[in-house]
């Protein structure tokens, strides 16, 4: 198991001339965790989260950063803010400069980075979150989803372990909102700790590893989310509902049926709970269809195009930023964006195959995933990379 990365203890907190926004609370976070923090407006959770890196000193109470307790001094402020990266929910409160390569460049100048220094750490950060080439562009005109890449790119200038990101969809469309847990996904899968704050309850639930029920400044319920969603009485308590796919099974639950203890959390996961509870065969068509792998960083690229004509009506997925802007960049039509994997496992059964362009960083995680598929239902799902 991976070390405690960020710990609360006993924690209290009073606005001046307001109400006492947190209220006791206790609390750890393991390296390379997600973790969402769910409750209603008012709950505290925005107050919780801007303690993480100091802009909230709590009244009693510690908050320990790798179980250093954090301390207010103006340069042990400046280090943790290097370390724990906060993204605001609104970016236009977050994004200051009059282009995105000043705002992005920010971080890194305050830290005292060297010129080449800053620049590298810009251009990373932007290609990391899809906007290269917008180092001149004015921030006010972008759209709402590339102004928070902008503030996500200005918080990943600075490389911290700890990625804080208040809300992180509000105010997105549902595809923009995909991108932006996309995203959280890559980070997380490059060994960030990630932290967000949400009322979205199916957002949260197929995402997190933890979540942390808030009400009224205390914790109401902290549990992988299965757990932690699957208590009728606390997720009334805290104004929120079930996750579709969770009542569902209860559903299926008190109807009799028996049922594999494992609670669905992706459709995948809730197409093999109804395999198992109509007793069904869960690969009707026969031989499964074969998930191709594409890698933009690393597979040659001109052997796509060939591939593509001579693959044509597959459907294709892309995961993460690079993978979506190889395919904006060759015209390839997407087809999935965001539960890729699934999406094309879901395929296999039915016999059809698929092709998922990724980075190199996220090709395990495609092996995993059919991996822990395969054991599951007994189908082994072929997957073929490229190289
Ligand atoms: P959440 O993020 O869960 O919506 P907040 O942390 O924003 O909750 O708020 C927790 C409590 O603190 C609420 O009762 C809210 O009204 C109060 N609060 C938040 N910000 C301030 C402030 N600047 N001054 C006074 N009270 C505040």
């Amino acid at each position: 198991m991976s070390s405690i990365i960020l710990e609360a203890r006993q924690i209290r907190y009073r606005y001046p001339r307001g109400m006492e926004a947190i209220r006791g609370i206790s609390f750890h976070i393991r390296k390379g965790e997600k973790i969402a923090l769910v409750g209603p407006n008012g709950a505290g959770k925005s107050t919780l989260m801007l303690m993480f890196n100091g802009m909230i000193r709590p009244d009693s109470g510690i908050i320990l950063i790798d179980n250093e307790p954090v301390s207010y001094t103006r340069e042990s402020l400046r280090s943790l803010r290097k370390r724990v990266g906060f993204v605001l929910q609104n970016p236009d409160r977050q994004i200051i400069a009059p282009t995105v390569y000043q705002d992005v460049a920010f971080g890194p100048v305050n830290l005292e980075y060297d010129e080449h220094e800053v620049k590298e750490a810009v251009t990373g950060a932007l290609r990391y979150v899809g906007l290269e080439g917008f180092e001149r562009r004015p921030p006010h005109l972008l759209s709402g989803g590339e102004k928070k890449r902008v503030a996500i790119a200005g918080v990943l200038a600075m490389d911290p372990d700890i990625l804080v990101f208040d809300e992180p969809t509000s105010g997105l469309d549902p595809s923009g909102s995909e991108d932006i847990m996309e995203l959280l996904d890559e980070l997380h899968h490059q060994g960030k700790t990630i932290i967000i704050s949400t009322h979205d309850i199916e957002l949260a639930y197929p995402w997190a590893d933890r979540a942390i029920l808030l009400l009224e400044g205390r914790i109401l319920q902290e549990a992988i989310p299965d757990v932690a969603f699957a208590c009728p009485e606390y997720v009334r308590q805290a104004h929120l509902s079930m996750p579709i796919l969770l009542d569902l099974y209860f559903e299926l639950e008190k109807r009799g049926y028996s049922l594999p203890e494992k609670k669905p959390r992706t459709l995948l996961d809730m197409l093999q709970v109804i395999d198992v509870a109509f007793k069904k065969t869960p690969c009707p068509h026969g031989n499964p269809g074969t998930i191709s792998v594409f890698d933009v960083d690393s597979s040659p690229h001109d052997s796509l195009p060939g591939w593509l004509a001579s693959h044509q009506g597959v459907p294709v997925g892309a995961m993460g930023t690079r993978a979506k802007q190889h395919a904006a960049d060759n015209n390839i039509p997407l087809d999935f964006t965001y539960g890729v994997i699934d999406k094309c496992i879901l395929r296999a059964i039915i016999g059809e195959s698929s092709l998922i362009l990724t980075s190199t960083g996220m090709v395990r995680r495609v092996e995993i995933r059919v991996i822990e598929f395969d054991n599951m239902s007994g189908i082994r799902v072929p997957v073929r990379f490229m190289c």
